[in-house]
């Protein structure tokens, strides 16, 4: 029989698939030796500015110190001249406002020069300062319309780039977006505003250490991606994917991940040749990428750079993002970054390692001697502190519709925060409790229990997967993160509240030494002790995906909010407001602006899925279940022409499940009628709590459907061809 689903169709492409070749041209290169040649780097700046100008910019960068007018004017000049050579024909601003995506807006720098031809012109303002029309991003109400411009500011801290096309190429420069009145449109402002805090408080401790110029504390991060690769004709095929980013449908496949062949296997040809372009693109941009391999999904893979400042290891996850996906559409694929593509089989997230850095080295390094191991100790204890006390804020940094799919799934930390620190951290952390030394370790300097602090592995060998946060030999590993969010906003959380707890150990140890620097041990000790004490409710080591933890973090008072809109309320509550303000990373206008934002886009993203759903549900799947029935009920019709008892079981079933089908697209556009005139948070409630459960209703009809529906009928790639077909 000649099929004329798109299924089919989509099955034929992907046979007739042919690999491209030759596709990178490096011209006698090696990948290696173009590693940052896009870039307007310290080398380039080096070379092109004259010395007064260079070390003023990097006062800029390291100090934050204002700029001049004629250093902007000198830097904007040397980037064109640059810029230029590279082929760019165009600049733009590029920013990352509140949908999670990176926005810009292009300017050619050919003006018309009055005399018939045109002149190359980039000024220092127009590098500064932007004004895109950006009266449709989300401002949860702070730009009202009639004053709806807002301006882009150039973030010095995160060089400009060439971004290259075929057809020619674009200077782009990392920008802040904000609103007229100076608040933050955007997630890179907040995230600036964080490092500055979190700098300012670590400086403290630093500084009662005895470090007289450690330099510039930064937060480090290091966001390892995950992401699914299915062949671009099936993305086509179907609707759901397409336009909401998961599948909607789709019955379990016979052959899941449950046989554990995928994961670090080896990686087929046409992704790895994909992956290989990609890597090539990010090494021209500077972007250190490091590590590639399959993930547990069958058609699921991860990257992961370098650690960088956590403001410039952003801007590149945004770059990563963006270029997985044109470069999946160039290999014939589509790469979905959605936490859950498939129901059934592991989501993707998005781990974000995070540490703090200046020239002493890595604050979250345990260190050799007990001086660098109480000062550890000591970050590693703020950190506690703060995930402990601001846990709820943490969560909702990571609360999406997307993410609700994954976190506490048995396959992504559950969503109770709370703190992994490896046996033998964990086992100092409760001596700190008693405050004594316990090993017979000669003492050194240091009179306290952290003297014996037992020499901590780098990468400890006991990987515990199903904490949130887990500390991994030199840094937290911020697990419970969505594949398809901006980093920014777990950074921000991360360093303002890591802050505030660095602020009040400063206070703490600065008030006990008074100025006397051999009280520095006891003060140590007590702050130590104080929060082993206190905040040891949030370390645990255990299975997070076990029950008995739900019980046990009931028990420890830890927050259990179950998905994004039991999260949500706690951004807007009194503590988590003021934290945020206290460090001036975002005012309470600004976080009730995100809250608004926030569930307005949960709100949008299960009506388009409820939409999505009723709209294949009725077009696609409820005429080929009626196409089956009817040609079942031909041949019972014609075999008792013939005088036999035909068996009508199967039509019954299909019959049965086809007027359950029928009712559940009844039920979820009743769902879907709700106003939403209400108050923002009821109306997501309406959302979560009756268009989600009669989503599933109709996907539950449609899945036993897929199973006994002729398979030339079935309209809809199934997981199997979209999971193993390469
Ligand atoms: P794993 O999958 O074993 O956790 P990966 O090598 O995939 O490890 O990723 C680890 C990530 O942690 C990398 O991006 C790495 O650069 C990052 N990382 C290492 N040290 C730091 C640090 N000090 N600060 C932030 N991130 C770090
Ligand atoms: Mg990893």
């Amino acid at each position: 029989m000649k099929s004329t689903t798109g299924r089919q169709e989509a099955i034929s492409a992907v046979i007739n698939y042919k690999p491209l070749v030759n596709a990178i041209d490096l011209e006698g290169e090696t990948s290696r030796s173009l590693y940052g040649t896009n870039v307007f780097n310290d080398t380039v700046m080096r070379q092109l500015l004259s010395r007064p100008i260079y070390k003023a910019m990097r006062r800029t960068i390291e100090r934050g110190e204002r700029m001049d007018d004629s250093v902007a004017e000198a830097v904007a000049s040397a980037m064109k001249v640059w810029a230029l050579e590279k082929g760019a024909t165009h600049f733009t601003h590029v920013f990352y406002p509140l949908t999670s995506l990176t926005a810009e807006k292009h300017d050619s720098f050919f003006e018309p020069d009055g005399l018939g031809g045109t002149i190359a012109s980039f000024s220092g303002s127009a590098l500064i300062q932007g004004e895109p029309d950006a009266s449709s991003f989300p401002s949860g109400g702070i730009r009202s319309t009639f004053e709806a411009r807002g301006y882009t500011a150039w973030d010095v801290t995160s060089p400009a780039y060439i971004y290259e096309n075929p057809n020619g190429n674009t200077l782009c420069i990392p920008t802040a977006f904000l609103s007229w009145t100076g608040e933050a449109l955007d997630h890179k402002t907040p995230l600036l505003r964080s490092m500055q805090a979190l700098n300012l408080q670590a400086q403290r401790i630093l500084k009662a250490f005895g470090h007289d110029d450690p330099g510039m504390v930064t937060a480090t991060a290091g966001p390892e991606q995950e992401y699914f690769l299915i062949d671009r004709n099936f993305f086509f095929a179907r609707p759901d994917l397409l336009n909401a980013g998961r599948t909607l449908f789709g019955a379990k496949p016979p052959k899941g991940q449950e046989f554990e062949d995928h994961y670090f296997g080896a990686i087929p040809e046409r992704v790895l040749a994909f992956m290989m372009e990609a890597e090539h693109e990010f090494y021209k941009q500077g972007i250190p990428i490091k590590t590639r391999h399959n993930e547990v999904a069958p058609g699921q893979f991860e990257i992961a750079p370098v650690y960088e400042s956590a403001n410039l290891a952003h801007d590149h996850q945004h770059i990563i993002m963006l270029t997985l996906q044109r470069m999946a559409t160039k290999y014939g694929m589509a790469c979905l970054l959605h936490e859950k593509p498939f129901a059934g089989i592991n989501g993707s997230g998005k781990h974000v390692n995070w540490s703090l850095g200046c020239n002493l080295g890595n604050l979250l390094d345990p260190g050799d001697n007990p001086h660098d191991n109480a000062q550890f100790l000591i970050f590693c204890a703020a950190t506690i502190r703060a995930v402990h006390k601001y846990s709820t804020l943490l969560r909702t940094s990571v609360a999406s519709a997307g993410n609700d799919h994954r976190l506490g799934a048995n396959e992504a930390p559950p969503a109770i925060i709370s703190v992994f620190l490896g046996e033998q951290l964990e086992d100092v952390f409760n001596q700190l409790k008693i405050g004594e030394a316990s090993s017979s370790k000669p003492s050194g300097t240091l009179t306290i229990g952290v003297d014996t602090l037992p020499h901590l592995p780098r990468h400890a060998g006991d990987r515990n997967r199903t904490s949130p946060f887990a500390f991994t030999g030199n840094r937290f590993e911020f697990r419970a993160v969505g594949s398809n969010q901006s980093i920014a906003w777990p950074l921000v959380v991360m360093n303002c509240i890591v802050a505030e707890s660095l602020d009040y150990i400063a206070t703490r140890i600065e008030t006990d030494m008074s100025g006397d620097p051999d009280k520095l041990n006891t003060a140590v000790q007590n702050v130590l002790q104080e929060i082993a004490c206190e905040h040891s409710a949030v370390v645990f080591g255990g299975n997070g995906y076990s029950d008995e933890w739900h019980a046990e973090a009931e028990k420890r008072g830890l927050p259990n909010l179950r998905n994004t809109l039991d999260a949500m309320p706690a951004l807007v509550t009194p503590e988590n407001i003021a934290v945020l303000g206290k460090y001036n990373v975002l005012s309470e206008r600004e976080v009730l602006s995100r809250y608004d934002i926030l569930l307005e886009k949960y709100c949008r993203d299960i009506n388009t899925e409820g939409l999505l759903a009723l709209e294949i549900a009725k077009t696609k799947i409820l005429p080929a279940a009626l196409a089956y029935q009817a040609q079942l009920a031909t041949l019972a019709v014609n075999l008792v022409g013939l005088g036999k008892t035909p068996n009508t079981a199967m039509l019954d079933k299909v019959i049965e499940l086809t007027d359950s089908l029928e009712t559940g697209i009844h039920a979820l556009e009743h769902a879907l009628e709700h106003e939403g005139d209400d108050d923002l948070l009821t109306h997501a409630l309406s959302y979560r709590d009756s268009v989600l459960p009669a989503m599933s209703q109709v996907r539950i009809a449609v899945d036993i459907l897929e199973g006994i529906v002729s398979d030339e009928l079935w309209p809809l790639p199934t997981y199997q061809e979209m999971l193993f077909i390469k």
